[in-house]
C-alpha cells in the first residue's frame, strides 16, 4: 500500500476512532487520536490545578510534559511523560471540559505543530475535528462522518453499558449535543466539513461497512494518483 495520509473529522462519538484504528492496522499505517491529546491537556489541567481558560496555564503544561501514543498488544496506549492515562482521559470530568481547553487558539497551535510532525513522513490515519481542514490539509483522502446525534448518543451508551460504566441516555445525548456545539462553534478551527472532504452518514451502518466505503474511497484515490 503507498503511503499516503488519511483525515478523519466528524463529530463526537460518530465512530472516528474505532474506524481510523482499523484502517490503520489494515494498511499498516500509524493511527493517531488528536482528541487523546486535547484531552491529556485537560487531565493535567485538573491534576494540577490550571483553570480551563488560563491559556498561558495550559500552554505551559503542554511545554513541560510529554504527550505520548505507544502501541502495545493492548491497543494503543496514552501516555503523559510515563503516566498510562488511557482510561483517565475518558472520565466525565476530562470529556465535559476538553471543548473549553480545545477553544484556545495557543494550545490548538502547539498540538496541531506536534500532529503536523507525526504526519510528516506520510502513512497517517488521523482522526479529529479540523484534520482535514487545518492539520493536514493536504491529506491525500479526507473523510467527514456523521451520523444523528440519536444514534451516536446510543453507540456511546451501549458501549458504556459493556464496560460497566452507568450512565443515562438522556444525559449523555445531551451532553453530546453541547460538545458538538461548542466544538463547531469556536474561533478557531471549527469542527467543519473540509471542502474536498467526502462526508459519509453511518447512520444506520455497521463498522464494517464504514470501513468498506472509506477503503473504496482510499482505493480509487490511490489507483487516480498512480494512473
Ligand atoms: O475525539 P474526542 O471526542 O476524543 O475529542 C475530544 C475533544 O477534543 C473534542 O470534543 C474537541 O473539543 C477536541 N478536539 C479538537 N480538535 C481535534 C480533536 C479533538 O478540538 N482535532
Amino acid at each position: 500500500m503507498k503511503k499516503i495520509n488519511i483525515a478523519i473529522d466528524g463529530p463526537a462519538s460518530s465512530g472516528k476512532s474505532t474506524v481510523a484504528k482499523i484502517l490503520a492496522n489494515d494498511y499498516g499505517f500509524i493511527y493517531t487520536d488528536t482528541g487523546a491529546m486535547y484531552r491529556s491537556v485537560t487531565l493535567m489541567a485538573i491534576c494540577s490545578d490550571v483553570a480551563f481558560d488560563d491559556e498561558q496555564g495550559l500552554v505551559s503544561l503542554i511545554n513541560n510534559h510529554k504527550i505520548s501514543f505507544r502501541q502495545t498488544n493492548q491497543g494503543q496506549l496514552v501516555y503523559i511523560d510515563h503516566v498510562n492515562v488511557t482510561e483517565k482521559i475518558r472520565q466525565p470530568e476530562v470529556t465535559n471540559n476538553v471543548s473549553e481547553v480545545a477553544a484556545h487558539e495557543q494550545v490548538r497551535r502547539k498540538l496541531v505543530e506536534k500532529q503536523q510532525e507525526i504526519a510528516s513522513n506520510s502513512g497517517v490515519v488521523m482522526d479529529g475535528r479540523d484534520i482535514g481542514t487545518a492539520v493536514l490539509p493536504n491529506a491525500e483522502v479526507k473523510i467527514f462522518l456523521v451520523a444523528s446525534v440519536e444514534e451516536r448518543a446510543e453507540r456511546r451508551f451501549k458501549e458504556n453499558q459493556s464496560k460497566g460504566i452507568p450512565t443515562d441516555f438522556q444525559t449523555l445525548k445531551k451532553e453530546i449535543e453541547h460538545r458538538d456545539q461548542l466544538d463547531s462553534t469556536r474561533k478557531i478551527s471549527p469542527l467543519k466539513q473540509a471542502n474536498d472532504a467526502i462526508r459519509l452518514d453511518t447512520t444506520g451502518m455497521s463498522i464494517q461497512q464504514v470501513v468498506m466505503n472509506i477503503k473504496k474511497i482510499v482505493d480509487e484515490k490511490v489507483a487516480k494518483s498512480i494512473n
